[in-house]
């Protein structure tokens, strides 16, 4: 299998790259929040902090967040919502358009 050279290390794109993907966004109605710390454990990206009993989302640059909803799914008392979803922004966008179809030869297909 060919190697990438270090120009192509350096210049293509990987998910990675925070200029190539936008994170999702949660929201907590701490109204209802029991402060059960369920969502923290349930999130594969680890972007829920739990500090003094209360989950918020970590800030920007910290937060993977891919919009799962496995925290929404798993809370108890219907206290979280998904309020934005995981985005592919610059180079990253371009594979992203269309509905999916199978593949084809054919370019128009
Ligand atoms: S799972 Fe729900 S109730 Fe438990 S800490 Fe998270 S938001 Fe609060
Ligand atoms: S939607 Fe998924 S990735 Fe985002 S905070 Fe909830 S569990 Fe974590």
């Amino acid at each position: 299998m060919a190697e990438f050279s270090l120009l192509e290390k350096i210049l293509i794109p990987t998910y990675n790259d925070p200029a190539q993907i936008a994170a999702g966004e949660v929201e907590f109605d701490y109204e209802k929040c029991s402060g059960c710390s369920m969502c923290v454990e349930v999130c594969p990206a680890d972007s829920i902090l739990f500090e003094n009993k209360k989950p918020s989302l970590k800030p920007s640059g910290q937060n993977e967040c891919i919009a799962c909803g496995d925290c929404v799914a798993l809370c108890p008392e219907g206290a979280i919502r998904v309020t934005k979803g995981y985005r592919y922004t610059k180079y990253f966008r371009t594979i992203d358009q269309g509905a999916p179809k199978p593949p084809s030869l054919f370019a128009d297909d």
